[in-house]
């Protein structure tokens, strides 16, 4: 069976990405994919990314969005990659009074802190957003917000490191890891045994079944997010669309205790506030989604969720309450208990590294993420901005 430096089980857009970039840097890497390229979260999610800009001291936030955004633009429009990728900047509707408050001191901190963000009236809104609702308070537009069809992006990262030299292997699911007594990793797959001198660890909502094969407990959670989409129309709506209604609610209570992440929007059944993200594609559907729900392995669509979140939808751009959803579907985030990405090396085994945790913004983080962990693997050295993911933070030997 073919052997590698190094080998990635997951080819999500953390694993193709780190696979890309280690490729890039000359090394030789194997990637094993139990499914198809982007067969979970990362083929199922908004495609929605970016973030505030890098601020005057960018940290992880700034590295993994702004960083994220320039390696979508180099794949797409240097290497040629049709990704459906472009900088549309994002508007979030303010619906109450509070809600205003919030937004406008968040605005007003971004700016001293170098970032990009404006308050805009609903007439301004309107102007570069003709759907959107008159009757909000205002809308907070985000020009460095962007999108990608999130199938074709992380397709384009495993042709790309495929183009590079990777080998990418679909239908390879991991069984099981042995470690060897010189400290090397034997993988075996539904299609036989991988060796590898490093191991990375890209597994989404799966890291933590993938670390107990290693001992080791990775506090991973899986959390349910689901979208619906309208039938195909003409283009209508330019802009990734959200609300300040969850971030207002997260501002004062995240909702996270020992075991339960931050920022859900639910606490066991009960809904806790009402998150959304949303955009047209270019085939023309209208997209919405935003519940983020920690119900274990489970996939299935909630009804009332989706219905919620239309109702939701239609208060930022009401065209959406008049049209039928033509279909729905949904998908497991992998959520840190801590909220915070899990980056880096793993002390407590040789040259085992992990790249996730990205949650609910992993398509937008995941490119950069991945570029972070393969500099690391390539160099043995930690970039600096990785000391807020470190995984010596929470991994631990399995009790
Ligand atoms: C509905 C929804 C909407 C979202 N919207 C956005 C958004 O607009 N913007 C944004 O930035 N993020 C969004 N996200 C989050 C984003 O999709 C995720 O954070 C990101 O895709 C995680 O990427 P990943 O590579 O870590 O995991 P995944 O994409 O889940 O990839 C992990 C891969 O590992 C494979 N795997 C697992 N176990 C094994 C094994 N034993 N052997 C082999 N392979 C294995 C899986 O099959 C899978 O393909 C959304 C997510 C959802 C579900």
């Amino acid at each position: 069976m073919p052997d590698s430096d190094i080998l990635i089980i997951g080819g999500g857009i953390a694993g193709v990405s780190t696979a890309f970039h280690l490729a890039e840097h000359g090394r030789s890497v194997a990637l094993l994919e139990r499914g198809e390229i982007a067969s979970e979260a990362s083929g199922q999610n908004m495609g929605g990314l970016g973030g505030a800009g890098w601020g005057n001291a960018p940290d992880l936030l700034a590295y993994l969005t702004m960083g994220s955004l320039e390696i979508f633009k180099r794949l797409q429009i240097d290497l040629g990659h049709d990704m459906e990728f472009r900088l549309s900047g994002g508007l979030t509707g303010i619906h109450t009074e509070d809600q205003y408050n919030f937004i406008r001191d968040r605005v007003l901190s971004l700016k001293s802190n170098g970032f990009e963000g404006e308050l805009l009236t609903p007439r301004e809104a309107r102007a570069i957003e003709p759907e959107a609702n008159p009757d909000l308070l205002g809308y907070m537009y985000a020009p460095k917000r962007g999108q990608a069809d999130p199938v074709k992006s992380t397709q384009a990262f495993a042709n790309a490191a495929r183009n590079a030299g990777a080998t990418i292997n679909t239908g390879h699911e991991v069984l099981s890891i042995e470690i060897r007594a010189d400290g090397t990793y034997a993988v075996q797959t539904n299609h036989g045994e991988y060796n590898s001198e490093t191991l990375v660890i890209a597994a989404g909502a799966w890291c933590g079944p993938v670390g107990q094969m290693l001992g080791l407990r990775i506090p991973i959670v899986p959390v349910r997010g689901q979208m619906w989409a309208t039938e195909s129309l003409p283009p209508r709506i330019f802009h990734d669309i959200s609300s300040a209604e969850s971030s207002f609610t997260w501002s004062s209570d995240n909702g996270s205790d020992d075991t339960t992440p931050p920022e859900l929007t639910h606490k066991g059944d009960q809904r806790f506030t009402r998150h959304l993200y949303g955009r047209q594609r270019k085939n023309g559907e209208i997209i919405f989604g935003g519940d983020r729900q920690d119900l274990g392995y489970d996939f299935g669509i909630d009804a009332t969720g989706i219905e919620v979140n239309r109702g939701h939808a239609s208060e930022v751009v009401p065209l959406v309450a008049d049209l039928p959803i033509a279909r729905t579907w949904s998908g497991l985030m992998p959520f840190s208990v801590d909220g915070s990405p899990i980056i880096g090396k793993i002390p407590l085994r040789d040259n085992l590294h992990i790249v996730s945790g990205l949650a609910s913004a992993g398509f937008g983080k995941g490119p950069m993420a991945g570029k972070l962990a393969a500099d690391y693997i390539h160099t043995s050295h930690m970039p600096h901005v990785l000391a807020e993911s470190d995984p010596a933070r929470c991994v631990t030997e399995a009790e």
